[in-house]
């Protein structure tokens, strides 16, 4: 599968298109921006940990039976996955408080909700992403009221999947963020990379944090965080689709 003209040149992933119409290949580089990208960094095999956590998830997500766009993993920075029309709109599920909920509320951080949170944001850069509601994504035509319905399902079975994954090896799924795409015939997928950078982690023994929150108040040890939930994850899931 050889890789031909970038459709997105973000700044963890790059998004090229390949000699297949219906298929992208995902890169992910070892580039990490917070705060509207004013905060910049390098952090050495970000990319690499990034992609191998993603690509385990989701190999672990489709036995799940989840829709999604990926298809395989090709190398250690990339993933090959299906050409989807992305709805802008980001899926936000939070099983202990913190960020901005904690903050934007006044809850302290680490709050366990009675029930699982679902926030829905409109993804516009110039916006800053706002928080909106049902009827706000119905107005703004990101989604039908069914589709709506949809994407709430096919998230708490993610959450119902991923949460006793993490679990198992000694990691809290605070919260994650994730999108959502259409293939050709309408159908959704879940259509985004779920890696440290989406999501917060955090070691059920020590309460460390192996996430980008490290790099966002620069708590030091942002490689070796990834790296963490990298090896824990690869010790009990497997990489049976991997081509290299
Ligand atoms: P918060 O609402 O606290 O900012 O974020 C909740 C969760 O969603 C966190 O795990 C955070 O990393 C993730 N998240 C929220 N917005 C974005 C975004 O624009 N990009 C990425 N990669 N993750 C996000």
């Amino acid at each position: 599968m050889n890789r031909t003209n970038i459709i997105h040149d973000g700044v963890s992933i790059k998004i090229y298109e390949t000699d297949e119409p219906d298929k992208v290949i995902i890169s992910f580089t070892d580039d990490i921006t917070a705060y509207y990208k004013i905060k910049k960094a390098v952090i050495r095999d970000k990319g690499l940990y990034c992609n191998n956590i993603s690509c385990m998830i989701f190999r672990h997500l489709v036995k799940g039976g989840i829709p999604v766009h990926f298809i395989r993993q090709i190398s250690d920075r990339e993933q090959l996955c299906r050409k989807v029309d992305v709805i802008p709109m980001e899926v936000i599920v939070r099983n202990v408080i913190a960020g901005s909920m904690a903050q934007r509320l006044g809850i302290e951080e680490g709050m366990v909700p009675n029930d699982t949170i679902f926030d829905i944001c409109y993804k516009s850069d110039e916006l800053g992403d706002p928080i909106i509601n049902d009827y706000h994504a119905i107005a703004l035509g990101l989604a039908t009221r069914a589709e709506l319905d949809e994407i709430y399902s096919i998230t708490k079975r993610v959450n119902d999947i991923l949460f006793p994954l993490f679990k198992g090896i000694g990691i809290t799924l605070v919260d994650f963020k994730i999108e959502f795409g259409r293939l050709p015939d309408g159908s959704l997928v879940l259509a985004d990379d779920i890696t440290p950078d989406s999501a917060r982690f955090w070691d059920i023994e020590t309460g460390m944090k192996l996430d980008k929150d490290r790099f966002r108040h620069d708590a030091g040890k942002v490689g070796l965080a990834y790296k963490t939930v990298y090896e824990r994850l690869a010790s009990v899931t497997d990489n049976s689709d991997c081509d290299e």
